[in-house]
């Protein structure tokens, strides 16, 4: 590995270059702008820069691409003023230095007492009160879902609680397992219906055809709606 730069227009490049076996030369930026450039060991340093250089405009449009998307992406952190979502409903977090650590929801403040104003240590402590709000009101939803669709032949569900990057919820139909992602305690109570109601749905049938969108249906009708609110308002991260 080593570093190589040129100037194109003024503005300065600088890039990684990796010996590899390859039969191009490839460039890849990362997501944060650096840029690495693979050749093989046979192909001169001074013919792998001209290549990056002649290929100047399209790396800074990326850039320039890349940066504004970091600056647009939702945050994950928590501090004074970030607007966070409990049950579909905008709170303003409110951070108050104190020898005691609780977290209120007060009016539109969600009140965060803490001895520190580390961001991760606000982070972990807003993370746990989550935890415990998601395993009052997912525990009570899938049992009211369960309630209704067990007459399918649903066996009763035990619940999971996990935070998920990618899903809100999947099931195991051997352990009749249901772990719904921590993040749906930011959508409001019909969304967490849905996705309950999705994974009971899964036990009796396993895959995505006709018959498991029949059955679904005839419990929450509007699913779809939900899970396209679902997939727009509620991925922040946190
Ligand atoms: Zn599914």
């Amino acid at each position: 590995m080593s570093l190589h730069s040129f100037n194109y227009m003024g503005i300065p490049v600088e890039y990684k270059l990796i010996r590899k076996k390859v039969k191009n030369i490839n460039i890849h930026i990362n997501e944060k702008c650096l840029i690495t450039v693979s050749a093989s060991e046979r192909t001169p340093v001074k013919y792998v820069t001209d290549f990056v250089e002649s290929k100047a405009d399209w790396i800074l449009r990326n850039m320039a691409e890349i940066e504004r998307y970091n600056l647009t992406k939702p945050d994950d952190m928590i501090y004074d003023g970030k607007n966070v979502f409990i049950l579909g409903r905008q709170y303003a977090v409110k951070v108050i230095e104190s020898q005691e650590n609780s977290i209120n929801i007060e009016d539109e403040y969600v009140v965060i007492k803490s001895n520190s104003s580390e961001s991760d240590v606000l982070k972990s402590q807003y993370m746990e009160f989550l935890k415990e709000k998601a395993y009052d009101v997912f525990s009570s939803v899938l049992n009211e879902m369960y309630q209704k669709i067990k007459c399918e032949g649903i066996p009763e569900p035990k619940l999971n609680i996990r935070n998920m990057k990618t899903r809100w919820g999947t099931c195991n139909i051997k352990t009749s397992v249901i772990t719904l992602n921590l993040q749906l305690i930011k959508t409001d109570i019909d969304c967490i219906r849905q996705v309950a109601s999705h994974e009971l749905v899964h036990f009796k049938v396993k895959n995505h055809g006709k018959d498991f969108y029949r059955l679904l249906e005839k419990y929450v009708p509007n699913w779809k709606e939900l899970k396209k609110a679902m997939d727009t308002r509620y991925k922040d991260g946190i």
